[in-house]
């Protein structure tokens, strides 16, 4: 016996799990694009890879997996993909692991990565964790922003902002990894509804227009529910 991921529809996609379907609500809920497995590509050898996502304003490819229980031959497709987005210039590709809840999910191959909202550029996007930093006797967090490459290198490290290339440091008051725009999020993405019945949640935006195209049978279990 095997065990079958539910289908779930969400906002026009059919998405092949529940696991899918939360970070596609998370994307929405940060509004930002995505396609849902839009190419597949040619690997070489025949190996044919379709990622999950793309997120086109970050120029970046994901793949979700529910655990690191990866299989070799999927660890081999990622590990050439990765190899041919990010080192080919393509953009970036990065496999997230788990519920898109603040500490639920890892970033295979960009490690310590976590979503973050840059206090410089102000985009949202996954961005390394790089710890604190004193400021008297706060301490503020510390991350790297891929679009803050162009930053001063020789920005003071005691001024709020960015203190080397890339690097920034949060606004006091405001957290990068646990802004409000970001907790709020992932509560929408873990506590999202999909059987078919559910009254759909709203929001000022209307991005939670739940599309059920037809009505899904409910688990048997909670098992499938990631
Ligand atoms: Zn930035």
């Amino acid at each position: 016996m095997s065990l079958k991921p539910i289908e779930t529809h969400y906002n026009g996609y059919r998405f092949r799990s529940r696991l899918e379907a939360r970070w596609a609500v998370f994307f929405d809920s940060l509004n930002i694009k995505y396609q849902y497995e839009s190419e597949g590509f040619d690997l070489d050898n025949g190996i044919w890879y379709l990622p999950d996502f793309y997120l086109p304003d970050l120029n970046r490819w994901i793949e979700i997996k529910p655990t690191e229980n990866i299989s070799d031959e999927d660890s081999i497709k990622l590990l050439k993909f990765h190899m041919l987005v990010n080192h080919g210039g393509e953009g970036r590709f990065c496999v997230l692991v788990g519920e898109p809840n603040i500490g639920k999910y890892k970033t295979l191959y960009e490690p310590s990565s976590k979503w973050g909202i840059c206090p410089i550029c102000n985009r949202i996007d996954l961005m390394s964790n790089m710890g604190y930093v004193g400021m008297g006797n706060i301490y503020l967090e510390r991350a790297y922003c891929v679009w803050c490459d162009c930053l001063d290198k020789n920005v003071s490290e005691t001024k709020t902002g960015a203190f080397f290339k890339g690097t920034v440091v949060a606004k006091e008051g405001n957290s990068i990894f646990e802004h409000r725009k970001l907790t709020n999020a992932y509560t929408k993405a873990v506590s999202a509804r999909f059987e078919h019945g559910e009254t759909p949640k709203s929001s000022k935006h209307g991005l939670f227009d739940f599309v059920v195209k037809k009505p899904i049978k409910k688990p048997e279990d909670s098992l499938f529910d990631f």
